[in-house]
């Protein structure tokens, strides 16, 4: 019988690891659904850049391996999180993806894909709030002929070469994935408001003093601001200056989808290669609990993290679980000790 099961390596999972380690505890595992450990930084796209340097990106214990100011892309973060689980020697299974768990009195039974089931007293969810897509339903979306796709399966401008695209949305993948394609392609980024640039740095300070230094994303106000979901498009002046050059250009959210195209809001119809959606990810992504007393309408019913209607049951990375930086590289790290020393009483009372 295992004490603990985390399910999740990304890093919301393995920092939980390392502060159950902190608190003595020895029997845990954490499975994990992809084949390798990254989280779901290995599905962003190749070139995503962290939104917040070095200095501001790391998780307790080890400290992020190059100097403070520069910008760490997503393959550095992955092999961040590989050499994470490694020099704490972190016990995690992966190609183990979770599809349901249950009670059995006392305890939990995790069951695999493949069959396996993990006994175990307590379950610590770090399954992330980002890799279900959203896409809206928009009318006409079933008879387009083109490509359409979410920005979570898209990698890289290659296949776009020449096209007429639209990207829907108004945030940071939008903005971010937009300018790129229109160094190859002709874009347009379709908006239902306009787009907030927040520059990345003011009074010559990175924007993150003013929001980390001051302690402002670690205040423990729950999801009344949350990093990821404002809608700051965070710039340290190149996207303003590509939107402003008209490469690529944003027009009022298109009125409906054709099979060739879109019909914009003036009424003037125009064909389109690819439709690819920026539009965010849907948070009930975590059906593999619905044989447990632990969901409303999909979504966590939880205290901070701790479940207030499954004993036994943790969460870990929501969205404003504790703070505004709950599910962020930096602010994952405070959550996961208040989660393990939750754990850690669990178990001595049980
Ligand atoms: P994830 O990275 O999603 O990891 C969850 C893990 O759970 C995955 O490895 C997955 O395989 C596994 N899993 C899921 N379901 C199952 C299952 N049923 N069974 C077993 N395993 C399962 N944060 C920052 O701090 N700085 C940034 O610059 C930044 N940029 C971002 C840019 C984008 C485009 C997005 C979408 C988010 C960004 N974030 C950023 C937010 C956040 O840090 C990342 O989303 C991060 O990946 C969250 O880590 P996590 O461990 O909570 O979840």
């Amino acid at each position: 019988m295992n004490n603990v099961i985390i399910i999740g390596a990304g890093q919301s999972g393995l920092v939980t690891g390392y502060y159950l380690r902190q608190q003595s505890i020895k029997n845990f595992l954490i499975l994990d659904a992809n084949e390798q450990i990254g989280g779901s930084w290995q599905h962003y796209w190749d070139s995503l850049t962290l939104f917040s340097s070095a200095k501001y990106s790391s998780l307790d214990g080890l400290p992020f391996p190059e100097n403070d100011h520069y910008y760490p892309t997503r393959d550095d973060v992955i092999e961040y999180l590989q050499q994470y689980a490694e020099n704490f020697n972190l016990p995690v299974i992966c190609n183990a993806r979770v599809e349901t768990v249950q009670r059995q009195g006392d305890w939990f039974e995790v069951y695999t894909a493949d069959g396996q089931c993990f006994p175990t007293k307590a379950v610590v969810t770090a399954t992330g709030e980002f890799n279900k897509p959203y896409i809206p339903d928009l009318m006409g979306q079933d008879d387009f002929r083109g490509k359409q796709l979410h920005s979570y399966a898209y990698c890289n401008p290659e296949p776009f070469v020449g096209e007429r695209i639209v990207v829907v949305g108004s945030h940071n993948s939008a903005v971010q994935i937009g300018v790129e394609l229109a160094s190859v392609a002709n874009v347009s980024l379709a908006v239902i408001k306009d787009i907030n640039f927040a520059p990345t740095h003011k009074w010559g300070k990175d924007i993150f003093f003013f929001i980390h230094d001051t302690g402002f994303d670690m205040l423990p106000i729950g999801c009344n601001f949350n990093l990821c979901a404002s809608d700051a498009v965070y710039d340290d002046g190149t996207y303003q200056a590509a939107v402003e050059a008209g490469n690529p250009d944003v027009r009022p959210m298109f009125e409906r989808i054709t099979a060739n195209g879109v019909v914009w809001s003036d009424g003037v119809e125009e064909a389109i290669d690819t439709i690819l959606y920026a539009t965010g990810f849907d948070s009930s992504n975590k059906s593999y609990l619905s044989n447990l007393n632990a969901l409303q309408d999909g979504i966590p019913q939880h205290k901070q993290g701790i479940s207030t209607t499954e004993a036994g049951l943790f969460y870990i990375g929501l969205e404003g679980q504790i703070a505004p930086a709950s599910a962020t590289l930096r602010g994952v790290s405070r959550d996961a000790c208040v989660i393990a020393e939750a754990v850690t009483q669990y178990l001595a009372e049980h």
